[in-house]
């Protein structure tokens, strides 16, 4: 008998010892239901311009993560990384002097733009040097819209589809030569404020604050340049897996994390 009850604790500790430890820390697993469907952010692109704006309502249920101002050698491929250990394919809203020959740490932008590409994540355009759209002449638009585009299909092989205006402005005008162009503008609605955060704390509460105000999930903006961001990503992504799990367990919908290519209905 006491034989036996050592056997039995033996296959315990050995069985306890195996479990995967996220089914011990969160007691239980994710719902499959949840579980991140990834995009091949490569393959659908160019059917991405639409010339439609899209604000966050477009999915509900859903959850799109996207990053300006950058690309940044310092900090995106922190996030890259981040994004793919979670299958999540996030959007990248670059500037075009991070990657001009003469900006320090330019040939190592091109290289994480080249990598942003090859990984699967989409990319879309945020003018040339974050300029405000609705006060440029045709040349500023030239030099601040289309060239971007060819700059980043030059270093991608891609020219992007998707453009989100500096500060959020586009006017009539500028969203119709927008729409023209083939673009679709993606702008947000889930705004954690993250250049504001001083630490990755506080903009993870920043984060579950506008989750728990916009129910129906969105588009979450964030940027790629702040350090902050590269520390709470992963615990944001934590928390809604968590968050998640708790309402499947109780039979609510959660919200699924996205592409982009879900708000955009063609
Ligand atoms: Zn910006």
């Amino acid at each position: 008998m006491t034989v036996l009850l050592h056997r039995l604790f033996a296959i315990l500790a050995v069985a306890l010892l195996l479990a995967p430890p996220v089914a011990l820390s969160f007691g239980a697993l994710p719902d499959i239901r949840y579980k991140l469907k990834p995009a091949d952010g490569n393959r659908i692109d160019p059917l991405l311009g639409n010339g439609r704006i899209v604000r966050g309502g477009e999915a509900p249920g859903k959850i799109a993560f996207t990053f300006d101002d950058g690309p940044d050698h310092r900090t995106t491929p922190v996030l890259l990384d981040q994004l793919d250990r979670w299958g999540v394919k996030g959007t990248f809203f670059v500037n075009g002097h991070r990657f001009q020959e003469r900006t320090a740490g330019a040939e190592e932008n091109r290289a994480v733009l080249r990598d942003i590409h090859r990984r699967g994540h989409f990319i879309g355009t945020h003018t040339f040097s974050h300029a405000d759209i609705t006060a440029l002449d045709d040349a500023g638009w030239k030099q601040e819209v289309t060239q971007v585009a060819r700059q980043v299909e030059e270093i991608t092989g891609r020219l992007p589809r998707l453009f989100r205006p500096p500060f959020g402005r586009v006017d009539d005008g500028t969203a119709e030569r927008l729409r023209t162009e083939g673009y679709t503008v993606v702008m947000w609605n889930l705004d954690p404020l993250d250049w504001k955060s001083t630490t990755a704390g506080e903009l993870l509460s920043r984060a579950q604050q506008v989750v728990e105000e916009n129910p129906g999930g969105g588009i979450f903006l964030f940027h790629d340049t702040n350090r902050v961001t590269t520390r709470a990503l992963p615990l944001i992504l934590e928390w809604l897996a968590e968050r998640n799990a708790r309402r499947a367990a109780r039979g609510e919908p959660g919200l699924e994390l996205s592409g982009i290519d879900a708000f955009i209905h063609r």
